[in-house]
Formats: structure tokens, C-alpha cells, sequence
């Protein structure tokens, strides 16, 4: 199989016609990385909210419902971006399923191995690679949690000389970043451009590109988005590429396509990419308070009360998902929406 010599194809590559750009780095790494296995879980290399708890994607899902509903229930569709194991999906869709919300539903997703995962827990979704495999009709009801961090990032680095793109280098079979010739201070912001010699200036064209697309669509059909990741609201100074193998911190430039490559999303720069297409973007919130606003609190009781025996399991992952010692503070929500459509909760 082709995919197996990432590293060689990559390595010639570079050989050939010289250092690639990070975002090219990233994006040839992930898309092996995801192609090739599903990393999600205790075995595996990360584990992302909905896996922690079901409590996560019903209280997604029941926040959707109900902008639909207050939206007057028009035909709607959902669609998620990067559904993982199809985890979140399946809980939300069953607490939609509960207030009379039952959309078709469309996965965005790339990679065969998790769409097979997908297919067992959501096996009446339809897929697509992008955007443009989803009907133009009916209003849009969206969810991207761990999506947007995990696309390719570009890096502007504050040398002695000014501005440069961080490139990948390559000897033998070992990666290694270096700066480009090529002045980058025209694009930087004017506020960040004295930083001290050694700073990273992120940007994340790919995940701009499908938020305009999708802020275009969800204009067009009515709708709303609700993105989780974890991030801050930027531009802003700093190096967030990050390498995670085996639920443990590795080097980037490592073994590409055998770990999980990720960046922090810049949700300030992502909601500015939505109104460039006249939607209306609120947040970003903290995870924590959102989903406090979304009731997590009454859910673990109601579902403790079901079940006596996992009331302390339910209140360390409600634990795990709101406190801001743990996800509840880096992980943030951004919600997009169509002009006219009702704020989904929590986004005051
Ligand atoms: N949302 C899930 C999984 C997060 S992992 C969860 O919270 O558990 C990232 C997901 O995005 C995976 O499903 C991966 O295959 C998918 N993905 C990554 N890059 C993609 C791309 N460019 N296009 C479509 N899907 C992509």
C-alpha cells in the first residue's frame, strides 16, 4: 500500500523540490493518521468529550431541537463535521429522536476507517467529503467538536530578519522545521508585528475556508452551527502545534502520519470568517458554562436517579467535561447561526 511510505513519499518530496509548509506537513500527516486507524479511547491515542460522557452529545443534541423549534420546525438536515466514532451523533440524535427532531443526517468525514465506525452507531447517515455533498435544501443543524483543531495550521516566525514561514526540512528520514527566506511582515497584524525574535504567529487557512463555506450555506438554508474545540480568541501570539501518541505529549515533526497532529483554534479569527458571510456569530464560551446552561447538572441526576450504581462515574465525567481545571475552560463553543434564527441556549 502507497499510504504505508508516508515518510519516504514525504521525505522525496521535500528532496526534490524543497521544504514544505507546515500546513502541508500537517495535512499529508493527518489525513494517513485518520485514513488509517480510529484513535479514539483508552486504547488509542485520545479521547474526545462525547467519548467521556453520553451526556454531551444529548445536550448538543437537545439544543439543537430546540432552535429548531423555536425556529418554527422547518425541514432541516444534520450534519456533523469529523464525527469520530459517530459517538456524539448517536446520543444527540436520540435526544432529538425524544423532542420530535428527526433529520437525515450527513457526516462530513475523509477517512474510510472511521466512516465504518460511523456507519455501526449511525447507520442511516449519508457521507460526504465536504460541504458541497450536502443538498442545498432544508435548514442546516451543525456540530464540529474536535474538528477544527485537527486541520492544518500554517506558522509565521519572529526571526532577527523579520517575519518568516516555518517550513519542514528533511535529512535522510528525519523531519525538522526551519524558517523560509521569504518576508511574511506586510500580513502580520500591526500590534503583534514587534514581538520578540523566537514568537509563532498561527494561521488556519483551511479551517477559515470551511467556515466561510459553511456560514455561506447556513445563510442560504437557515441553520445554525455549534463548534467545540479547545483554543482562544486570536490572532495572538504563540505555538500551539501539538503531537499526541498514546494519550501522551510527542514531537511534531516525528513519525508523521503515526500521531495525532493538532493546533488550538482561534475562534475570534473563525467567528470574523462567519460574518465575512453575513451570518451571525456568537462566543466563543467556555465548555464549562455552556454546558451548565444546557442543564448537565439535571441530566447526571436524572440519569443517577435511573441508575443509582453510576451516580459517582456520572459526577467525575460531568467533573471531567465542566470544571475549568479540566475541559471546561480550554475547551470553548463557538455557535453560528443564519440572520434571524433564534441564539441556541447558553450563548446569551
Ligand atoms: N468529533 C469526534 C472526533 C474528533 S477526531 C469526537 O469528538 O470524538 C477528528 C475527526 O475529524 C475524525 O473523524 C477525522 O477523521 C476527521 N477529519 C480530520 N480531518 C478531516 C478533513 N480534512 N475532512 C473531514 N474530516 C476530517
Amino acid at each position: 500500500m502507497s499510504d504505508a511510505a508516508l515518510p519516504e513519499r514525504l521525505a522525496r518530496a521535500i528532496t526534490l523540490a524543497g521544504p514544505v509548509s507546515l500546513a502541508q506537513f500537517m495535512g499529508a500527516a493527518n489525513a494517513h493518521y485518520y485514513a488509517t486507524r480510529d484513535p479514539l479511547g483508552a486504547n488509542g491515542d485520545f479521547t474526545t468529550a462525547p467519548e467521556i460522557s453520553q451526556m454531551f452529545g444529548e445536550l448538543i443534541g437537545l439544543s439543537l431541537a430546540d432552535q429548531w423549534d423555536r425556529a418554527g420546525r422547518p425541514a432541516a438536515r444534520y450534519v456533523e463535521f469529523g464525527p469520530g466514532r459517530g459517538t456524539l451523533a448517536a446520543d444527540a440524535l436520540r435526544a432529538m429522536a425524544a423532542a420530535g427532531c428527526t433529520p437525515p443526517v450527513h457526516f462530513v468525514e475523509t477517512s474510510p476507517t472511521l466512516r465504518a465506525e460511523q456507519a455501526k452507531r449511525v447507520p442511516q447517515a449519508d457521507w460526504a467529503v465536504d460541504l458541497v455533498g450536502v443538498p442545498e435544501d432544508g435548514a442546516l443543524l451543525v456540530v464540529a467538536n474536535e474538528f477544527f483543531d485537527a486541520l492544518p495550521i500554517r506558522q509565521l516566525v519572529r526571526t532577527p530578519d523579520g517575519w518568516r514561514e516555518r517550513l519542514v526540512a528533511c535529512q535522510d528520514t528525519l523531519f525538522l522545521p526551519i524558517v523560509g527566506q521569504r518576508g511574511f511582515d506586510p500580513i502580520i497584524p500591526p500590534h503583534l508585528r514587534g514581538a520578540p525574535v523566537g514568537s509563532v504567529l498561527e494561521t488556519a487557512p483551511a479551517a477559515v475556508a470551511i467556515v466561510r463555506q459553511l456560514a455561506k450555506r447556513i445563510v442560504a438554508q437557515g441553520g445554525c452551527a455549534i463548534v467545540i474545540d479547545y483554543g482562544y480568541s486570536g490572532p495572538a501570539i504563540g505555538d500551539t502545534l501539538q503531537a499526541v501518541r498514546g494519550h501522551g505529549f510527542v514531537n511534531p515533526y516525528d513519525d508523521p502520519g503515526e500521531q495525532d497532529l493538532t493546533a488550538h483554534v482561534d475562534f475570534a479569527t473563525l467567528a470574523e470568517a462567519a460574518r465575512a458571510e453575513d451570518a451571525v456569530a456568537c462566543g466563543p464560551v467556555e465548555q464549562g458554562a455552556l454546558l451548565t446552561a444546557l442543564g448537565i447538572d439535571a441530566r447526571m441526576a436524572a440519569l443517577a436517579q435511573r441508575t443509582p450504581g453510576r451516580a459517582e462515574s456520572l459526577r467525575t465525567d460531568r467533573d471531567r467535561l465542566v470544571e475549568a481545571g479540566q475541559m471546561g475552560s480550554l475547551f470553548k463553543a463557538l455557535a453560528i447561526t443564519a440572520p434571524g434564527w433564534p441564539m441556541p441556549g447558553g450563548f446569551a
